[in-house]
């Protein structure tokens, strides 16, 4: 089954303390979308302007990516740059040009609103809400968000959860919204303010998952060398919502769930290998079902002998 996909397309200037990068493909659109695409067929909505390498629409119809719902205007694509401090865990943003983002307004073509699985990856809420309402029986909607829109507008994001069944946002973003400290409050209470299951990610300390009754924690694949942490989240709810999609439940269990984290997770780990999307352009099935045996071995507490 194939999963719709909604967010922003980019093109990045990325800093770390040993590499710059610019004019990189990214936004978490892009992200999700490929991230899902190794899993299920995608329908992509955002916006390019006509500055947007031509290229990407190839590689799009290459991995099973449908752009018929991504709009092509006048002007300059939205650009964003950042820079990460030693750690590659805080991340300053440097700038951002919403350009032809600016007027977004993800109208999707018909051939879309049956989608049964959904993505919004993070836009502005209203956006999210906007996609929504154009569909006509979506069965399982995943939505990303941001710290920007818990601060800038809450009130859209809370008319917004109710209609989600899956939340998935950060350790900080998740502390922010609930004014809680402890992640397993914060966990709970978000639940309660609409999604039935909510994922907390802890970056490098993996993630946590909160359902009706049952709860989840997984760590992260451990990485010696972490080139580009951006869109890792993106890539993460790409993967969880494209596994989920594959299984075509439109009720998916906890321990569907559970694999789509780590399927998450096994993603977002590779996609920080390289900066961009550059991992996941060469990302083989076969390299992903390697690391969901070394989660599963890592997961193992008593070793048979
Ligand atoms: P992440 O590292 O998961 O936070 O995602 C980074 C991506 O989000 C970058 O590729 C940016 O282009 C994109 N991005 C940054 N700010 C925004 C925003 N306000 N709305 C949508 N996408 C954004």
């Amino acid at each position: 089954m194939s999963v719709l996909v909604v967010g922003s397309i980019a093109l990045d200037t990325v800093k770390t303390p040993v590499e710059e990068h610019a004019d990189l493909l990214g936004g978490s659109a892009s992200y999700a979308a490929l991230g899902a695409s190794f899993f299920s067929p995608v329908k992509l909505v955002g916006v390019v302007g006509d500055d947007f390498p031509a290229g990407e629409f190839e590689f799009w119809n290459s991995h099973q990516i449908d752009h018929a719902g991504v709009q092509r205007v006048a002007g300059k694509t939205f650009r964003w740059s950042g820079e990460y401090a030693w750690d590659l865990n805080t991340r300053v943003t440097r700038s951002v040009a919403l350009n032809v983002f600016e007027h977004f307004r993800p109208d999707l073509p018909p051939s879309y609103r049956e989608s049964e699985f959904v993505l919004l990856a993070n836009i502005a809420p209203a956006l999210q809400a906007h996609v929504l309402d154009q569909m006509s029986r979506p069965k399982f909607i995943v939505a990303d968000t941001m710290d920007l829109w818990i601060e800038t507008a809450r009130a859209d994001l809370d008319a917004l959860l109710p209609r989600v069944h899956l939340l998935i946002l950060n350790d900080s973003e998740a502390r922010e919204m609930t004014k809680e400290t402890s992640l397993i409050k914060a966990g709970k209470k978000i639940r309660k303010s609409g999604p039935e299951y909510v994922a907390i990610k802890k970056g490098e300390h993996g993630a946590l998952l909160f359902g009706p009754d049952e709860f989840f924690s997984c760590g992260a694949y451990p990485l010696e060398d972490i080139h580009d942490p951006t869109g890792a989240g993106d890539t993460f709810a790409g993967g969880v919502a494209g596994y989920l999609a594959a299984r075509g439940a439109a009720r998916p269990t906890f321990a569907d769930l559970r694999k789509a984290i780590i399927y998450g997770s096994i993603l977002a780990s590779f996609n920080v290998e390289a900066f961009s999307l550059e991992r996941l352009r060469t990302l083989t099935l076969d390299e992903i079902s390697d690391r969901y045996e070394m989660f599963k071995l890592m997961s193992q507490i008593e070793v048979l002998s």
